[in-house]
């Protein structure tokens, strides 16, 4: 990391154009010299933590079997002393999903209000569990609305970001999926892949578009970008199109196997976002704290843009 941001400090000065860095990390070797050196590099500080510790155990262990949860903890209350601020990442599967009113509510007990929620996409979502997705998304609308009546100011991913999508008539071609053009994942063997998130075990070779120590495959990159947007036809004609990620290639591919084709945990996933980040701003409209808050997007005074 020291390397990497020396040399894009350079890239900085040279070309005049300001650069922001986030780290995201599980956190259990985050030392006092690491975070010395982010606050010197004004590094933004993510750590994933899935909850309380009853619901963080039940996936994020050592090879032991141990959970991590103690140690994470640790870890955030030094970030949080050395940084100021932090923010936290929850991702959430079937097993975990229930939790994330009681994950939120933890997370601000311990002095973390930005917070990104994420599904994960590669575990395997019944019908069962993805129907869950409206009643739950509403439920943590509910708790977010709560938050701002009683003067406590709070950021999630998953509401703030849909209302800003919503504030702006619908997602602009610039917001949409860049995978294997702007955006590149790089595995620690030197693989270049169209998306971090579809990095995984760094053994897909279809999806692999070559090595930085050899080159990258041209005719995979092009069949790729052939690949990218939605082709489901039920979207065409759905009310909520403008406001979806449907185009999303990482959640697609993890989904169905293709990187243009959504899957219905995307589609309630994506519909429960939008309507509990509607009911958020029709409920808060004259909330001048929530306000506040989306004003302090526009004017980018926080370290958080969803
Ligand atoms: S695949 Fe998804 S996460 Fe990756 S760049 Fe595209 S939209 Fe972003
Ligand atoms: S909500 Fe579902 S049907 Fe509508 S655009 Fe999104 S994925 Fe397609």
């Amino acid at each position: 990391m020291k390397k990497i941001i020396g040399y894009i400090r350079k890239k900085e000065q040279e070309s005049g154009k300001a650069i922001c860095f986030n780290v995201t990390t599980n956190g259990t070797l985050l030392t006092q010299t690491i975070l010395d050196f982010f606050k010197d590099e004004n590094v933004n500080l993510c750590v994933s933590i899935d909850g309380p510790a009853y619901v963080h155990n039940l996936n994020r262990c050592y090879k032991n079997g141990q959970g991590s949860f103690e140690d994470v903890v640790r870890k955030i209350e030094l970030a949080v002393t050395q940084l100021g601020t932090l923010q936290v990442n929850a991702v959430y599967g079937p097993d975990t999903i229930e939790f994330l009113v009681k994950t939120i509510s933890f997370f601000t007990q311990i002095g973390i209000p930005v917070i990104h929620l994420n599904p994960n996409i590669s575990s395997f979502w019944d019908e069962n569990s993805y129907i869950k997705f409206q009643e739950i998304y509403m439920r943590i609308a509910n708790h977010y609305i709560q938050c701002y009546q009683e003067g406590n100011e709070i950021a999630i991913n998953l509401i703030d970001s849909k209302i800003i999508v919503m504030l702006k008539d619908g997602y602009q071609i610039t917001d949409m999926c860049s995978m294997g053009e702007t955006e590149w994942g790089f595995a620690p063997s030197g693989n270049i892949y169209p998306c971090e998130r579809l990095i995984g075990e760094d053994n897909n070779s279809s999806l692999c578009l070559g090595n930085i120590h050899t080159s990258l495959d041209l005719k995979r990159r092009c069949s790729l970008l052939k690949h990218r947007g939605n082709r489901n036809e039920e979207c065409e004609t759905c009310l909520w199109q403008k406001f979806c990620m449907n185009w999303c290639g990482c959640t697609n591919y993890y989904l169905t196997g293709y990187t243009d084709l959504t899957g219905p945990m995307m589609c309630e996933s994506e519909k429960g976002a939008i309507l509990a980040a509607k009911h958020v701003l029709f409920s808060l409209k004259e909330n001048e704290l929530f306000l506040d808050h989306f004003m302090s997007y526009l004017h980018e005074r926080r370290p958080y843009y969803p």
